[in-house]
């Protein structure tokens, strides 16, 4: 066959050998890649296959398409927006989308937070978050010593080098990295969930830590409230209020990492709220653009931001090429006005219900360990890790699509999912583990 007639062959097919042998795909081998289905078109909650049929997307393309795809007014905005500028340096100039922005998220974020540092991707908002924390817990104290960092077993703060470095050691991946990776300090993952009873020890092992290490810390990192892909553990609010206080008494910044958690998804704006205690410094990402652009952001306070400015350097070291893009600018606030122009508190509330209801049908199957719910988010813990390759056929041919990781098969659908569609969405789930 030659390569025109493979691909016309391909086109109406929903694998691709080009794809298959020259473009690598999150997490997989070249030697024994698992099948890709090629995606034509989305249109609110359903993704089309090249070969016509549909899916229903409990995935939100991993936490971002928070409005479904191809929504018409954040479409209009961009279209706008691109017949102006798609982009332009954020160094010495600054536009309207980015200012606009700015002001949107202000104010929706915590109270304190007072600087915005606008980003590329999540991973890069960690990084900068922890650089934010060095250079100003450096400058806070004179210690040069005070660069490190402790965080909790079983999280997950991107794929960069200092992202990496305070995943999970084990889900994590650090093994493969060795030595390169900085080495960070790790206190037991908590496992009180919000609705259980808090167990003051929870948080012992942690302030043991911070006390014994306080002169080498420069923050504590977390996920408040979801462990996303460390594991999709989700813990008790008064963890964090703890983490606050320990923080607090040991002159350590507190980061939240929201980049999962933010915009809605635990039935709160951003997540820090189940627990009313701020952060110094949080990161926002995924649903920030509703899965339109790669965009993020970093915000602090003007406390953080102003001691890095009197610190050594003077300046916040970073600046990224893409910085404050103004596309991705214009549809990141015409996202946050759709959020802000719905009833988010009951939308979630409602999701979270029937997803409650729905996936407790999982529970007496026998290779289920527990199923577990906390706003739009519904997860079934396996037993055993799942073979993702054989899941996703049956999902595929069940129509729905569903991305295991692990022992944990997880929905997270866009939030404008209609109740049949996530009845569907959970029966077939189910169906898939059965
Ligand atoms: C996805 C994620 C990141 C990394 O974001 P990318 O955009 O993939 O770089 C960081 N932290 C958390 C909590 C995430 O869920």
């Amino acid at each position: 066959m030659t390569e025109t007639e493979k691909s016309l062959q391909d086109g109406a097919s929903i694998h691709d050998t080009f794809d298959c042998e020259h473009l690598w795909h999150p997490y997989t081998s070249t030697i024994d890649p698992l099948p890709t289905y090629k995606v034509t078109s989305a249109e609110g909650v359903r993704i089309r296959l090249a070969d016509g049929r549909e899916l229903i997307d409990g995935m939100a393309s991993w936490w971002c398409v928070i409005h479904g795809y191809n929504n018409p007014v954040i479409n209009e905005a961009a279209v706008g927006q691109i017949g102006r500028m798609s982009h332009v340096m954020f160094g010495g100039l600054t536009h309207d989308p980015a200012i606009r922005l700015g002001k949107k998220l202000l104010e929706i974020a915590p109270p304190s937070m007072h600087n915005i540092f606008y980003a590329d991707s999540g991973s890069v908002a960690v990084e900068v978050a922890m650089k934010m924390a060095v250079q100003a817990a450096v400058s806070r104290s004179g210690d040069h010593g005070k660069t490190n960092f402790i965080t909790i077993r079983s999280g997950y703060h991107g794929d960069t080098w200092n992202a990496m470095s305070v995943c999970d050691p084990v889900t994590g991946m650090h093994g493969a990295f060795g030595t390169a990776l900085p080495v960070r300090f790790f206190a037991p993952a908590p496992t009180v969930k919000p609705w259980e009873e808090w167990d003051p020890a929870e948080v012992e092992p942690l302030e043991k830590m911070v006390r014994e290490h306080r002169d080498e810390l420069a923050a504590l990192i977390l996920e408040p409230m979801v462990q996303g892909a460390g594991g999709m553990r989700f813990y008790h609010p008064q963890y964090l209020r703890e983490a606050r206080r320990i923080c607090d008494e040991n002159g350590l910044y507190l980061i939240f990492d929201e980049i999962a958690t933010g915009f809605w998804r635990t039935g709160k704006c951003f997540a820090w709220e189940h627990a009313g205690v701020e952060p110094d410094i949080m990161c926002i990402g995924k649903g920030l653009t509703a899965g339109y652009l790669t965009m993020s952001a970093v915000l602090t306070t003007r406390e953080v931001a102003d001691t890095i400015s009197r610190g050594e350097a003077g300046v916040m070291m970073h600046g990224p090429t893409f910085m404050a893009n103004p596309l991705a600018c214009a549809i990141a606030t015409a996202s946050i006005e759709l959020l802000e122009k719905q009833d988010m508190a009951a939308r979630i509330a409602h999701i979270e219900s029937e997803l409650r209801r729905l996936i407790s049908e999982a529970d007496v199957l026998d290779n289920v360990k527990e199923t577990r719910v906390f706003g739009a988010i519904g997860v079934i813990e396996m037993k055993e890790p799942v073979n993702i390759g054989e899941f996703q056929r049956k999902c595929v041919d069940r129509g729905i699509w569903v991305r295991p990781f692990g022992r944990n098969v997880y929905v997270m659908p866009p939030y404008i999912i209609s109740d049949d569609d996530l009845a569907t969405l959970v029966r077939e789930t189910i169906n898939c583990i059965r």
